[in-house]
């Protein structure tokens, strides 16, 4: 099953969307604290601090009440007391329903449980004191009546009374401002305690934040690597190198994309190595039509000379004969010119077989019997050499289609090579294996026939062009038997390659001629091209 990529883009887009949520939440949650801390501070500074120095304005003036209570019996002139007492109870409760109304704003605004209790409590001494400083002033109505009566004893009692009540509304008073101070101390010490907190996740947030700037951008610069390996790629193919390389497995659609790009140099370069046979092949064949045009004229200008000079030689040579020993030089003379002229016949006549190749007449053909005649034919002409033929013909392979004289030609030159080779290289014990086997190739079956020679076998040079056209190794070769071979291998939809020998059938140069299968229809497998050659 294919493995699921995920895209540059949905990767690159997925690692800048966390990116932003990850700022986004980082901005929201420090706004959030700023506000938070906002608030305690307008609540400390326009309520508390507020109510603080309107109630600790009235508890200066209440102190001073009770001072002036305090001497008011014994002063001789009262009238500036007496005025004071008279202001201070005139605005004193409304100065308290102020501060009361102020709290009971602030009890609406309050979200705090902390405040709303605070604020509650104080809502309720300064009731507590507003009612007591109403029951006051009926004290203070008759402390100073009794003073203009002059009953200063009793006056005296009424003051102590008074002023107990006083001290004591100052006492809640004082408990008041207390609290409230100790809830603004709260409030800012909070507030500082929020800012340097919301300072110290602000900075873990963005290093965070940062740290998953980082990741995306390595995760992006991975993504795009393969791009300039690609671009390397391009460039190397573009100069003409077409081996493919392996590439890691796609983790992306530029992966995905370097492995089409290899998978499309691979073709190319398939594709070139196609071309470049194919051109050989077309090479070939306009070698082998010049061959063809050359040797129609050789044996036009050449063949007919040549057998009258054979003729005459043979003339001569008959002449020196019947001249009997004085004649004896020349009549050496004479056959190494027959020599020569067999020769030279024989190279036209190999021109002539190259140029008029035809194509195949194909028939079925039992291969070990086709084989055999011909290793009967070069019997003769192998024992004369001294060469030992061995055949092993398994008689049970499958028929094959072929032109009886086109394959006995090919199987001629293999056997003719085999012999020579060993000639030239003065083998001691000359000897050329001839086997004939079913064997399949590239999955189709058909049937081989291997000639193999315990001659030296192939040098690297012979290996490289042994089917070349005109290639030789030999003084007097004219390097067209084993491309000619070939050509008739290939129009019977079959392959000639060469080999090394095994030890036991010589250990030289081991010739295979594969043939595909007839069908039981009589078509050859595997050779569709064979009758179009
Ligand atoms: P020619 O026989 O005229 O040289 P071929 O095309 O038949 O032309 O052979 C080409 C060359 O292949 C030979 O010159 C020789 O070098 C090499 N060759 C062919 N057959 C053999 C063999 N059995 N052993 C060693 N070399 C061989």
């Amino acid at each position: 099953m294919a493995r699921r990529t995920r895209s540059v883009r949905t990767q690159v887009v997925a690692g800048f969307a966390t990116l932003i949520i990850a700022f986004g939440a980082v901005a929201g949650w420090s706004l959030q604290r700023q506000q938070r801390t906002v608030r305690s501070l307008r609540l400390a500074n326009e309520v508390y601090l507020q109510l603080t120095a309107k109630l600790g304005d009235e508890r200066g003036n209440q102190v001073q009440l009770v001072t002036v209570l305090d001497r008011l019996i014994d002063e001789s002139n009262r009238v500036g007391s007496q005025t004071f007492i008279s202001v201070t109870r005139r605005y004193r409760r409304g100065r308290l329903a102020d501060a009361q109304a102020g709290v009971q704003r602030s009890l609406r605004l309050a979200l705090d449980p902390d405040d709303r209790r605070l604020l509650e409590d104080t809502a309720r001494s300064l009731m507590v004191i507003d009612r007591l400083w109403a029951e006051d002033e009926r004290l203070f109505d008759a402390l100073l009546r009794t003073l203009s009566s002059a009953d200063l004893a009793r006056a005296r009692d009424e003051r102590d009374e008074l002023q107990t009540r006083e001290v004591q509304g100052n006492d809640s008073l004082l408990r008041v401002i207390r609290a409230l101070q100790t809830r603004v101390k709260a409030l800012s010490d909070d507030a500082e305690r929020q800012q340097n907190e919301t300072l110290r996740l602000t900075l873990i947030a963005t290093a965070v934040a940062c740290l998953l700037g980082v990741l995306t951008t390595l995760r992006a610069r991975r993504a795009l690597d393969p791009l300039a390996r690609l671009r390397d790629r391009a460039q190397a193919v573009a100069r003409g190198e077409l081996g493919t390389v392996q590439v890691p497995p796609a983790e992306d659609e530029i992966g995905e994309l370097a492995q089409e790009f290899e998978r499309m140099v691979g073709a190319v370069g398939a594709r070139d190595v196609a071309l470049r046979e194919a051109n050989e092949k077309r090479l070939q064949a306009e070698r082998l039509a010049a061959v063809g045009r050359m040797a129609a004229h050789v044996t036009h200008e050449v063949r007919n000379p040549l057998s009258s000079m054979a003729l005459n030689a043979e003339m001569l040579g008959d002449e020196l004969d019947a001249m009997g020993e004085p004649g004896a030089e020349s009549r050496r003379l004479v056959r190494s010119i027959q020599r020569e002229i067999d020769r030279l016949t024989r190279l036209t006549e190999e021109y002539l077989r190259v140029a008029r190749l035809p194509t195949p007449r194909l028939q079925r053909e039992h291969l070990p019997g086709l084989v055999d005649e011909t290793l009967l034919f070069v019997a003769q002409e192998m024992s004369v050499a001294g060469v030992a033929l061995t055949k092993a013909l398994d008689e049970v392979v499958p028929p094959v289609r072929a032109d009886e004289s086109q394959l006995r030609q090919a199987l001629l030159n293999l056997l003719r090579n085999a012999r020579e080779a060993m000639e030239l290289a003065g083998v001691a014990a000359p000897r050329v294996v001839v086997r004939v086997t079913a064997r399949a190739q590239d999955g189709v079956a058909g049937a081989a026939v291997c000639v193999s020679d315990s001659g030296p076998g192939l040098s690297d040079e012979a290996q490289a062009h042994l089917f070349e056209l005109f290639f030789t190794t030999k003084a007097r070769g004219s390097g067209l038997g084993l491309s000619l071979s070939r050509e008739i291998a290939i129009a019977h939809g079959g392959t000639l390659h060469a080999e090394r020998a095994s030890a036991d059938e010589g250990g030289g140069a081991r010739f295979v001629l594969w043939l595909p299968a007839a069908g039981d229809d009589g078509s050859v497998e595997g050779a569709d091209d064979a009758q179009g050659r």
